[in-house]
């Protein structure tokens, strides 16, 4: 850190709250949400440089909004369950007529022209965008360091990494600069950025949340999730943005539930799995007793731990990244310079543009995604890769329908160490995968997870704790996580962070 910024406890005021604690506040008008939205702001304008979580500001426009929600309030009109509360979206979650660039050069100056559903939703639920948060290019890493832009912080620990992809949008929560933020999540995307910056993550289930808007990376992977301060607010945000939709062909017709009625039931008589192999070699050891102590908290509240086995999980990793780079290979063929996003200004024929465009459009992970995508895709190399893959990934399902025959959930890390230093995995793109090994293994099934803070390291980093569940039951998944939050003050720690002196 340079001089010019001194440590200090920020006065968190309005922050302090969570979203289902101040709509209230909103609604009964004891505060405004021009008022909020501008603490915000003014938040932004003094943390935002040492944290790096925004690639977008959406000032005028959120201000603007603001303005109207408390016009509605005060003419007694109904307003949505979000009224007035500022929401951040990662930055490959398409916003009209607002910056888009899923952090790749390739799609610097693209402005969509429509609205992804999920902000659909939240305009209709009357939350106000307050920006477009980091990630890494086309969300493929797990530390934002692939962003072509800039490298977000963790707010614990400025020199480690929040997680990726969903960096961005978990260290603009964790360090309050939105109230909530959405990610994306094809690997893991939002768990373990949650785990890493000590909040809550949730992924629903494949089908779950529409996908429209959403830039398509690994399309049979992909789901939109939540990152929050706590449980609750990752209820009230999923009841927001969950739903079928007729423009998501994978979008499922099942009913949404009230996520927030029953969350308080409790554990008593649940059997929690216990898989076997989330617990080998490599866990860190501060992780691993962090998990230990949940576990006993979950006993003495009347769950059963049950020891058992996901036998295929060993294969995860491989099976992921040939099924992800193949989808990538064949979703990233779009960006050629024709129809949007950055063309090459000089180039020699058709075919010399398409290369230049992408070459220089395209950041180094990207291209090496693509060209292991290509290769396991083509002719000769399909049957031993992606059909190969595509087998393994039923039989890694299969674990899973086994395992909830017996168990009502699977309790395990979100990740295998509480965080990494900048720098220590971003030359080592095979170590940067293993980030993965414990949330891939729910995308490739389907299922939903969520990721809670359940402890801290001995450097001070917190530890996230990944709840898995059957398709579709995301209400259980939190009632599971509220009845440890409510027990835990894990979730209400914050990290003290750092401010320029000249900016208070
Ligand atoms: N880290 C994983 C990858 O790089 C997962 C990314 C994600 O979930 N978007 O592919």
């Amino acid at each position: 850190m340079s001089k010019d910024i001194e440590s200090r406890d920020v006065s968190l005021r309005l922050f302090e709250y969570t979203a289902h604690h101040l709509s209230a506040k909103i609604l009964s008008k004891e505060i405004c949400a021009t008022d909020l939205v501008k603490h915000f702001l003014e938040r932004i304008k003094s943390v935002e440089p040492h944290i790096r979580a925004y690639i977008t500001i959406n000032e005028e426009d959120a201000l603007k909004k603001a303005t109207e929600i408390d016009k509605k309030i005060g003419n007694g009109e109904t307003t949505g369950l979000l009224a007035g509360i500022p929401v951040a979206v990662k930055d490959n979650i398409c916003t009209k007529s607002l910056s888009t660039t899923c952090a790749s050069k390739i799609l610097k100056n693209f402005i969509p022209p429509y609205d992804a559903f999920v902000v659909k939703r939240l305009k209709e639920e009357d939350a106000i965008i307050i920006g477009k948060t980091n990630l890494d290019e086309f969300a493929m890493g797990s530390s934002t360091e692939n962003s072509g832009y800039k490298i977000t912080r963790n707010p614990w620990n400025p020199e480690y990494v929040p997680g990726g992809s969903s960096g961005g949008s978990a260290a603009a929560v964790a360090a309050d600069l939105s109230m909530m933020a959405l990610g994306s999540d094809t690997g893991g995307s939002v768990r373990q950025p949650a785990a890493l910056c000590g909040i809550a993550g949730v992924k629903p289930t494949y089908g779950r949340v529409s996908r429209y808007g959403l830039v398509a990376f690994g399309s049979s992977l992909d789901q939109i999730g939540t990152l929050t301060n706590d449980v609750k607010d990752a209820a009230i945000l999923l009841q927001v943005i969950a739903g079928y939709d007729s423009r998501d062909s994978t979008s499922m017709q099942v009913s949404v539930p009230d996520y927030l009625n029953g969350i308080d039931s409790g554990v008593n008589g649940l059997r929690i799995g216990i898989p076997k192999e989330y617990f080998a070699a490599g866990l860190n050891a501060d992780v691993h007793n962090a998990l230990k102590d949940a576990l006993k908290l979950y006993e003495r509240l009347g769950a059963k731990v049950i020891d058992m086995s996901l036998p295929h999980t060993e294969y995860a990793v491989a099976v992921y990244y040939i099924v992800a780079n193949a989808e990538a290979s064949s979703n990233l063929a779009r960006y050629d310079g024709v129809r949007y996003g950055y063309r090459a200004p000089k180039s020699n024929g058709i075919i010399d543009m398409y290369s230049r465009t992408r070459s220089e459009g395209f950041g180094n992970e990207v291209k090496r995604r693509i060209m292991l995508g290509n290769y396991a895709l083509s002719a000769g190399y399909y049957d031993a890769y992606y059909l190969k893959a595509s087998k393994v990934r039923n039989l890694i399902k299969n674990d899973f329908d086994i395992a909830f025959q017996q168990v009502d959930c699977i309790i395990c890390p979100t990740s295998p160490v509480p965080g990494f230093k900048i720098g220590e995995r971003a030359k080592n793109p095979l170590e940067m995968y293993l980030s993965d090994i414990y949330t891939i293994p729910a995308n490739l099934a389907g299922i939903p997870g969520i990721s809670v803070p359940c402890g801290f390291s001995k450097e001070g980093l917190p530890i996230g704790m990944q709840i898995l569940a059957k398709h579709f039951e995301e209400k259980k998944l939190l009632q599971i996580a509220y009845a440890f939050e409510r027990e835990t003050d894990f979730h209400l720690k914050k990290p003290v962070l750092k401010v320029s002196s000249e900016q208070r």
